[in-house]
């Protein structure tokens, strides 16, 4: 175990792009079509494995096998001559197993023979090594991190938690390997019994049908989001308070909450006669949608079905339906009745599920909130994607959507509005419901970025 986490090894769920090739030296091969070709997330349930090599360490062979995997030898010949018959004798469920080879790989033709002869599975099934069981929890190869992971894995319930490098130093598997990660750190694996195969094939699934074309609103907001409830749910006044159900719920809120986001905002499919604003009576559009998706995916993994929460879907529904920011006076006004009434009661099933929701809203819009260096990357992002969606309109001889054109809006002049009429009066409420050195932080984080978007000299092109 220790060896492995000091070597990198590849993601198995997706081909590796050329460009990690090229600048990892690794390569990973895998028995599911989805490593091959173009990767159909569908498909992972019907993965059973994979096999990996460093070939800069050139001494390593990481064999990973997953669920029930055949694994004679005799199968794997048939495989190798299209035949798919069965033969006998499975290994555990859910088993790592590691090759290692004494001395190193030649490169060259040489090599490349010797590769083949080694990674013979006949000759690897005899090796002692695949009958050493990892002493480390029985679950995915996934876990098994390269070291830049695993350290930030190790400070994910950080507010400086850097999003942008981690999605970088998963090769844009952020998403599955946080939350798949998260899940195993509140212990809600365990807790509710939930399949790792299902959970991650239900993540994979979540991460694809997010529009990776985006510039904001793709598997990296929604991976944000996922960090961010997670350091809300560990403030004292949630972590001893909500159940292990809530967690869960939050969670998968918070990740699928932006599900299949189309890059436009619900006023231009209004106007476009889009099938989902008629779907939904254009209202919450995007969030019915995302909502009815999560849904979709949850059913086509499995993930909770033995599970007998009644009325998840609609507890699911109401904290994604909870992120329209339309609605946010709403919700707001609530919040702040109790507030000021001081009878919040987190005993109350409908109070507790209201400062669910309130943390949905913040965990959704914290851009602000985070250290500049951060922030203000979310922020060119929202603008790239309000100015596309601007210069979609002006193609079609559309009126142009407020803060969507790039002649007469700038990010600052989006960011500063943002700021005081929405982000700020949420986040002081929060503060006065979660008074922690969090919430101070980040109301300091907002106070600073918005000095920045508003002073001139920083930003010349901001509006008078
Ligand atoms: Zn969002």
């Amino acid at each position: 175990m220790e060896v492995c986490s000091q070597l990198p090894v590849l993601p198995l769920d997706r081909p590796v792009p050329q460009h990690v090739l090229r600048r990892r030296g690794a390569i990973s091969l895998g028995t599911s079509s989805a490593l091959f070709g173009g990767p159909s997330p569908r498909q992972l349930c019907k993965r059973r494995g994979g096999v990996s090599y460093n070939s800069a360490d050139q001494a390593v062979l990481y064999l990973h096998l997953l669920g029930k995997c055949r694994s004679t030898p005799s199968h794997l010949r048939r495989r190798r001559r299209g035949k798919h018959t069965q033969a006998p004798g499975f290994v555990p469920s859910c088993v790592k197993i590691f090759l290692q080879w004494l001395g190193p790989v030649r490169p060259g033709a040489r090599g490349l023979k010797s590769h083949r002869r080694r990674l013979s599975f006949q000759r690897g099934l005899k090796s002692r090594h695949l009958r050493q069981r990892p002493s480390g929890p029985q679950h995915l190869l996934d876990q098994v991190y390269n070291c830049q992971v695993k350290c930030m894995l190790d400070k994910v319930d950080s507010w400086d938690f850097d999003i942008f490098m981690f999605d970088r130093a998963t090769n844009g598997n952020g998403l599955v390997t946080l939350t798949f990660h998260l899940f195993l750190q509140l212990g809600l694996t365990r807790l509710f019994r939930l399949d790792p195969i299902k959970l991650r094939s239900f993540l994979v699934m979540v991460q694809a049908d997010y529009h990776q074309r985006n510039p904001y609103h793709n598997s990296l907001h929604a991976t944000d989001v996922t960090q961010a409830m997670y350091c809300f749910l560990r403030q004292p006044k949630l972590a001893t308070t909500l159940s292990s159900c809530d967690m869960l719920l939050a969670l998968v809120a918070a990740v699928t909450h932006d599900l299949d986001h189309p890059g436009v905002n619900q006023g231009f499919l209004v106007r476009t006669g889009h099938h989902l604003a008629a779907l939904y009576k254009n209202s919450s559009v995007l969030e019915s949608h995302h909502w009815r998706c999560a849904v979709s995916l949850l059913r086509e993994s499995g993930l909770l079905d033995h599970l007998p929460i009644t009325d998840r879907s609609e507890r699911l529904g109401s904290l994604i339906l909870a992120t329209d920011i339309s609605q946010q006076n709403r919700y707001l006004a609530r919040f702040r009745e109790h507030l000021d009434r001081e009878d919040l009661s987190m005993a109350d099933p409908s109070h507790r599920h209201l400062v669910l929701q309130i943390t949905m809203k913040c965990a959704d819009i914290c851009n602000p909130c985070r250290v500049w260096r951060l922030s203000s990357q979310w922020s060119s992002r929202v603008t790239a994607e309000f100015f596309h969606q601007g210069d979609v309109e002006k193609k079609h001889g559309m009126a142009v959507s407020p803060l969507c054109d790039r002649l007469s809006d700038s990010t600052a002049h989006i960011q500063a509005g943002f700021i005081r009429h929405v982000v700020e009066p949420l986040f002081r409420e929060w503060c006065r419901f979660s008074c922690t050195s969090l919430s101070h932080r980040m109301l300091a984080h907002l106070q600073t970025n918005l000095d920045r978007w508003t002073d001139p000299s920083q930003h010349p092109e901001t509006p008078p």
